[in-house]
């Protein structure tokens, strides 16, 4: 069995440490405030254990009982702050204040009876950590895992408190009762586990979801949400070399919207994006899983198929073709007619690089402009 006091004095420790790494982190990373407010919830717990703790050694309810249950609600409260600040709430937290001053008037006469004081206490940090949960399930994040963790330590709590509501609220109508001290030593020890826990999973929810912005910033075209042309090269390449090390097929197309000067001339650049966009819906709803789409340039678009032939590349280039030009894009509520140039390449012994074989994919679709635009050249 664990030896409570020195659970205590680690998680204090534990709790003060996690506190200074994350003012360490706001202090090189100034714009994430939720950092600040995640130190000062790890240094409140600390001081609130340590207070409760006192009560061991010195008779001073009024530091020992309600000190301490004000620092105890406080510490989840401004854990909460700081997932609001990390997800950009943008209402102020009049809320978690108004609600820390009611339990600063309400638990005040019960500091000589702890046992109602912690009852409270337990109540407001059950609504505190179930507010939590339903925060995190509710919201989307880009970092799926570190969210569903801390939504299962915050749910956990939340549970644990909810027991412990229930003991209390019994052993304060059927008097003290002896046979519930293991429970709620078991349910002091999982509240100090679980609070060191949450505190050291909140760096882990920025950095992931920081790490992700970054990825998207580094790989993906803002407009379209296709691979931008340092993503498009990496992940052909790989498929390029796989499929000379396999012997297998591989081809790529190269498109150009025709005349896609005269769509922003005639309709306006905002109408311009609109339909990049639009067309990069259509390349995605053409392509396999493996296809690598990507927008190469201002309203260029290269496609690599992996494991293609010859007939195969043609029919999706001639299916591209259709769904660009067999419709015209509607733009508020007028019809804007595109249609664009394709030069499909077919891997050759010759194509010892990719960009050897995208060069090619490159005159296939220079010839398919000179021939008069709207439609599918293969290279020889
Ligand atoms: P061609 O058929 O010969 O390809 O003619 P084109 O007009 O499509 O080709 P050109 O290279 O002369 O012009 C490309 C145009 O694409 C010019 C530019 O205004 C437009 N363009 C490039 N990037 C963007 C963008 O991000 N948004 C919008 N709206 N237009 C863009
Ligand atoms: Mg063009
Ligand atoms: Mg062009």
């Amino acid at each position: 069995m664990l030896h409570l006091p020195t659970l205590i004095a680690v998680s204090i420790v534990m709790n003060i440490l996690l506190g200074i790494l994350m003012l360490v982190i706001f202090r090189l990373r100034q714009q994430q405030r939720c950092f600040v407010y995640w130190s000062v919830a790890c240094f409140v717990f600390a001081a609130a254990a340590i207070t409760a703790s006192l009560r061991a050694f010195i008779d001073a309810p009024l530091l020992t009982v309600y000190c301490a249950d004000l620092l105890i609600i406080l510490a989840p409260l401004l854990a909460i702050a700081g997932l609001r600040e990390y997800l950009h709430y943008t209402r102020s937290f009049v809320y978690l204040r108004a609600l820390w001053a009611c339990c600063a008037i309400l638990l005040a006469p019960l500091h000589t009876q702890p046992l109602l004081a912690q009852l409270v206490t337990s109540i407001v940090l059950a609504g505190a950590f179930g507010y939590a949960t339903l925060l995190l399930v509710r919201v989307p994040t880009r970092s799926p895992l570190p969210k569903l963790v801390l939504a299962l330590l915050f749910g956990a709590h939340a549970l644990i408190m909810i027991i412990q509501s229930s003991i209390l609220f019994t052993s304060f109508r059927e008097g003290p009762m002896p046979s519930f001290a293991p429970l709620l030593e078991w349910i002091l020890v999982n509240h100090l586990l679980l609070t060191t826990a949450t505190a050291m999973v909140f760096p882990l929810l920025v950095f992931v979801s920081n790490e992700n912005r970054l990825t998207q910033l580094a790989n993906y075209d803002d407009l379209t949400k296709l691979f931008n042309r340092r993503a498009f090269y990496q992940q052909a390449e790989d498929y390029f070399a796989a499929s000379e090390l396999d012997e297998q097929d591989f081809s790529a197309l190269m498109l150009d919207l025709d005349h896609f000067k005269g769509i922003n001339d005639q309709y306006g650049h905002a109408a311009g994006d609109a339909c990049l966009r639009w067309v990069a819906r259509q390349i995605r709803s053409q392509l396999r899983e493996q296809d690598v789409a990507a927008r190469v340039g201002g309203e260029e678009f290269a496609i690599a198929l992996p494991q293609t032939d010859e007939r195969a590349a043609i029919a999706i280039a001639d299916r591209l073709l259709e769904a660009i030009g067999g419709e015209p894009f509607e733009y508020q509520s007028q019809p804007i007619h595109l249609t664009v140039s394709i030069g499909v390449i077919h891997r050759k012994s010759r194509h010892e690089a990719l960009q050897a074989l995208l060069i090619d994919a490159d005159t296939a679709l220079y010839t398919a402009k000179k021939q008069g635009r709207n439609q599918v050249v293969l290279a020889s």
